[in-house]
């Protein structure tokens, strides 16, 4: 069983948003023309208290910290009942079977959509054993992600040209790539994927 899992797909990550990514806008259309090709499609959002200890601004005790980034590195972003939280409205959000919130613990930076979002038992549940992964962001909740399905033991494949980087440093996106690939994961365009799951 195959699910495809779109990660954080909100306005705070599109631009205009509180946390842009560039182009993050344009991996509706990709997403769109799959949504059909799949019998499960699970969306996640980042769904963080006011005061998510991930914001800068907020003081956080380092040894309260769960995360691998610093505390307080990010702008306020995706802030429980905001518009900034809500899907990309590009999203045909009609075709979405479950929606799963993550981020919402203050000291835990929560990038994985697997983080205490309940996905792992629900794709346990649908025995699911290969999800295809799109959203945002590439180097952060993409790749967290798709790192933890791994682990899981999942098959993984990222549709690259329905994700898309912050690129703080210049390489970044780059480098989570080749993490991801090194961790087991393969990599392919949407159209590619329609087509073979059309096939099959
Ligand atoms: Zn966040």
């Amino acid at each position: 069983m195959d699910a495809l899992l779109v990660v954080d797909f909100q306005n705070d990550f599109c631009p205009g948003g509180a946390l842009p990514v560039a182009e993050g806008d344009q991996i509706a259309e990709p997403i769109n023309e799959l949504l059909d090709s799949f019998d499960l499609v699970v969306a996640t959002r980042d769904w963080h208290p006011p005061d998510h200890g991930s914001f800068v601004g907020v003081q956080v005790d380092p040894a309260d910290w769960e995360g691998t980034d610093p505390p307080s590195i990010w702008p306020v972003h995706c802030v429980q009942g905001t518009p900034g939280a809500e899907l990309f409205p590009g999203l045909d959000r009609e075709k979405l079977d479950f929606l799963l919130d993550k981020g919402m613990d203050r000291w835990s930076q929560g990038y994985s959509a697997f983080h205490r979002s309940g996905l792992g038992e629900l794709l346990h549940e649908h025995r699911v054993d290969r999800v295809f992964v799109a959203g945002l962001t590439t180097e952060y909740c993409v790749k967290n992600t798709v790192l933890d399905a791994r682990r899981l033991g999942l098959d993984v494949v990222v549709v690259e040209d329905a994700i898309r980087p912050v690129e703080v440093e210049p390489g970044d996106a780059e480098r989570a790539l080749a993490e991801m690939e090194t961790a087991g994961a393969r990599f392919a365009r949407s159209a590619d994927v329609k087509r073979a799951r059309a096939a099959a």
